[in-house]
């Protein structure tokens, strides 16, 4: 039988957002992440940006140029995550088979709910209407008959798209893509096709099998048939994250070590609510400092046992910066963690800190708090544990 499979993608997710939430900022140019000095990273432009020429990944400063009447907003991961956090809920509530590629973004393998729901295009066209009623954004739909060509199929009408590309119809679509749209093409891979003059997937799968071999070693027949269409890959609800990360980039190189410290207690917070939302530990952590050289320093410890708390991470964190010298100032400080793995028959600490919920978290501020002595580094508006209590998924 031939397979049903569903690529979603919000658009422009963490724009949107923001625009939902402030509609003074609908119908502009919105920028989440970096800043309006030019310092960081673009994590997401809204569509009114993306016609600057603004796209995720650039740096702000080049943002800053294309688009000088941008409106940069720092990124609200919290606020992203409990969204996040709803549409996975509608996915999986068509299928288990739902395997997520970022907060934002997942195949879903409905091959096994037709019966139930309708045939795949009902499926995208009953989760769209729901994304859009229960959070009012839109989500774009590629439906194929496998993993490739889904999600390819999900960026050719975007945004609010849905795109079906049927077994018959598969050569007729791809011939005139750029061969960019095959994912997971290297850079490497993109200059080399460049080179010889390949810009189609339709060049691409008029070559020889044996070129592309000779061209990329093992990869090579997996792109003869990518080019094709062909891809077997299963939809993995199992697919585990290896690694989760927040950071920062500061609007002036940062000397203040409780600012660092007040910076990692916020990502700790972060991270582990992360962790608990999606039933995870971590064994690793991982400290990134970044200088005005921007030479980076990483630093990392193994737990004796993979965690979900947020004081284990800042301490661990801490403890990390303390080795480091900063006094030529910091760029940019993250955290990292890795080694992540199900919460199911380990150590919970989120447990045990939700029995006594707030007194512990209380507590453990107070702690912190009381270490650092007075003009405390942990102003309630930073850490807001009763927010972040009130986001925790229904189930816990
Ligand atoms: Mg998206």
């Amino acid at each position: 039988m031939e397979r049903a499979i569903l690529h979603a993608d919000m658009d422009a997710f963490y724009a949107a957002i923001e625009q939902r939430d402030r509609p003074e900022l609908r119908g502009r140019p919105v920028i989440v992440g970096g800043t309006p000095e030019g310092r960081g990273v673009v994590s997401t432009a809204s569509y009114e940006a993306r016609r600057f020429g603004v796209h995720s990944a650039m740096p702000a400063v080049t943002a800053v140029r294309l688009c000088p009447d941008g409106v940069f907003l720092p990124p609200d991961m919290r606020r992203y995550r409990a969204v996040s956090q709803q549409i996975f809920e509608i996915f999986r509530s068509y299928t288990p088979l739902v395997e997520g590629l970022s907060s934002d973004e997942a195949f879903l393998d409905v091959t096994g709910s037709q019966r139930l729901f309708g045939d795949a295009v009902t499926i995208a066209g009953r989760i769209r209407v729901e994304v859009r009623e229960k959070t009012q954004l839109t989500v774009s739909i590629g439906v194929a008959p496998n993993k490739l060509l889904a999600k390819i199929g999900s960026d050719l009408d975007k945004p609010d798209g849905l795109t079906v590309i049927p077994t018959e119809r598969v050569a007729a679509i791809l011939r005139d893509l750029p061969a960019s749209r095959i994912p997971g093409l290297g850079r490497r891979v993109q200059e080399r096709l460049g080179s010889a003059g390949i810009r189609t997937i339709g060049q691409l799968a008029a070559l020889p099998c044996r070129t592309l071999e000779e061209w990329f070693g093992d990869f090579g027949s997996t792109l003869y048939r990518l080019s094709r269409g062909q891809d077997e890959r299963p939809v993995d609800p199992g697919r585990e994250r290896k690694s989760i990360s927040a950071e920062t980039t500061f609007a002036r190189d940062e000397r203040d070590l409780d600012e660092l410290e007040r910076r990692l207690l916020s990502f700790s917070h972060e991270l582990t609510f992360s962790l608990r939302s999606e039933k995870l530990l971590a064994k690793t952590v991982t400290l990134k400092l970044r200088d005005p050289q921007f030479r980076t320093r990483t630093r990392s410890h193994t737990l004796d046992q993979a965690t979900d708390g947020a004081r284990e991470v800042f301490e661990t964190a801490q403890r990390l910066l303390s080795g480091l010298a900063i006094r030529g100032g910091v760029r940019l400080i993250g955290i990292g963690l890795s080694q992540l793995r199900p919460a199911e028959g380990g150590r919970q600490l989120s447990l045990l800190e939700d029995r006594t919920k707030d007194r512990d978290a209380t507590a453990a501020l107070d702690g912190i708090r009381a270490r650092f002595g007075k003009g405390a580094i942990l102003p309630a508006r930073l850490v807001e544990p009763g927010a972040a209590e009130s986001e925790r998924p229904a189930t816990e």
